[in-house]
């Protein structure tokens, strides 16, 4: 008889609220994972005394009140707003596209103006399209917030982000960027937004309390041939082609990588985060982690800052697996994994490496909190 009733392959955000909902349902719950830590994507790692989102910052928002509950009741989130601000060759802007952006870039101080403005800069476009919907991200961007935005903002982003040309790109990538007529830089539309108060890895700590947790442990190494013998059920959430010994090919992955370091100054950028969206620095983004977590003068109480540059990098094998990439071969092999991935006897994949689709973290947890049955 097993010893458990679930073997739960990866300690993330989908891993943890399912362990902690199973065990709540009174279930014998194990948690692996192969990382030498517990928390998946979201793990922080403190470096003088300030929250370190080691795999990439990391930004709770979500419109639906159940999961922000759910989370809340797990621990309590801080008023944090995501705000960034773009650097082009020296000069700052607001982001998301709004009046504060329109104002830095033309001068322009009333809603009329900045849409007389917008609407002059995008005719040429517009007229290109001849009635035709936006083909691809350079069409998209110029027929929605014009020239002058699309060259100093978004197109030497956006390259050096996918390394493709925005002619050669989805149209879909900048649709969810807001573009507002109102003085607002809340990078989000949702309801609600935050950190953990004190850091990711006590949302992580509060799910897993009680969950038998053992980290280090790859499960193809230790218990894909006998996980039977341990468990009644298995969830798994690494990658679908790896469970599958890639036997039917390879899916391929973005991802990034970070240069963090220690900076003796209480505050090196002002801002959680600043896009650098010129060729002439060649990270996308530099991340300041202790501004999502300390405000106002609390800055000066922490005497050293950490940043991170962060690179867009082209996957290779033993590198993270980040973003699923959206193109028609992997989304058709990924289908075919998913395919062979339902007819697997008591095994549920579950997350982002599991799924191959790109999840923030809200919708993870909302899948794990609609499930109905432990
Ligand atoms: P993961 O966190 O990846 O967890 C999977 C776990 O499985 C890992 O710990 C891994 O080590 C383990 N594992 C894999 N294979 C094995 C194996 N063979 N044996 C044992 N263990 C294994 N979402 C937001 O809402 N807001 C954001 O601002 C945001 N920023 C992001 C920035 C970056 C750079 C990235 C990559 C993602 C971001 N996300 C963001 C998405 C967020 O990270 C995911 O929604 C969330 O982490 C998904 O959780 P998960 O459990 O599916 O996956
Ligand atoms: N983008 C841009 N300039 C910016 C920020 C974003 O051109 O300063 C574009 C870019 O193409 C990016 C897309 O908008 O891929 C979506 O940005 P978002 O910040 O939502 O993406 P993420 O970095 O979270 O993947």
């Amino acid at each position: 008889m097993p010893k458990y009733d679930y073997l739960i392959v990866g300690s993330g955000l989908f891993g943890a609220t399912f362990a902690y909902k199973a065990k709540q349902s009174g279930k014998k719950v194990l948690v692996i994972d192969k990382r030498n830590h517990l928390g998946g994507n979201v793990y922080c790692e403190n470096v003088e005394g300030i929250n370190v989102h080691k795999y990439g910052a990391h930004i709770f928002h979500t419109n639906n009140k159940q999961v922000w509950d759910f989370v809340n009741s797990i621990v309590e989130f801080n008023r944090y707003t995501n705000s960034p601000v773009a650097n082009y060759k020296g000069k700052l802007f607001n982001l998301p596209f709004n009046m504060n952006t329109f104002y830095q870039m033309w001068g322009v101080t009333t809603p009329a103006e900045a849409q007389a403005k917008i609407d002059e800069q995008k005719t040429e476009a517009v007229a290109a399209l001849n009635g035709r919907d936006p083909a691809n991200l350079e069409e998209q961007a110029l027929t929605l917030v014009g020239k002058d935005i699309f060259e100093k903002l978004i197109k030497e982003y956006t390259e050096k982000q996918w390394g493709r040309n925005c002619k050669d790109l989805p149209a879909f990538i900048i649709k969810r960027l807001p573009v507002r007529m109102t003085f607002d830089n809340n990078y989000f539309n949702d309801r609600f937004q935050g950190i953990p108060i004190g850091g990711y890895n006590k949302l992580i700590e509060g799910l897993l309390a009680g969950v038998e947790c053992h980290t280090g442990i790859d499960f193809f190494v230790e218990y894909k041939d006998r996980w039977h013998d341990i468990a009644d059920k298995l969830v798994y959430t690494g990658a679908i082609d790896e469970y599958f010994g890639y036997s039917l090919g390879k899916l391929d992955w973005r991802t990034v990588s970070f240069k963090t370091r220690v900076v003796d100054t209480p505050n090196f950028q002002g801002n959680a985060v600043v896009n650098y969206t010129s060729h002439d620095k060649p990270y996308t983004r530099i991340i300041e982690h202790k501004h999502f977590e300390m405000f106002g003068q609390s800055v000066y109480e922490c005497p050293k800052t950490v940043i991170s540059e962060e690179y867009s990098t082209e996957y290779k094998d033993g590198m993270e697996p980040y973003y699923p990439v959206n193109t028609s071969r992997n989304n058709q092999l990924a289908e075919k994994y998913r395919d062979l991935a339902s007819s697997e006897k008591n095994v549920l994949f579950g997350g982002r490496l599991g799924q191959y689709k790109y999840f923030d973290m809200a919708p993870i947890i909302e899948q794990v909190l609609n499930i109905k049955d432990f």
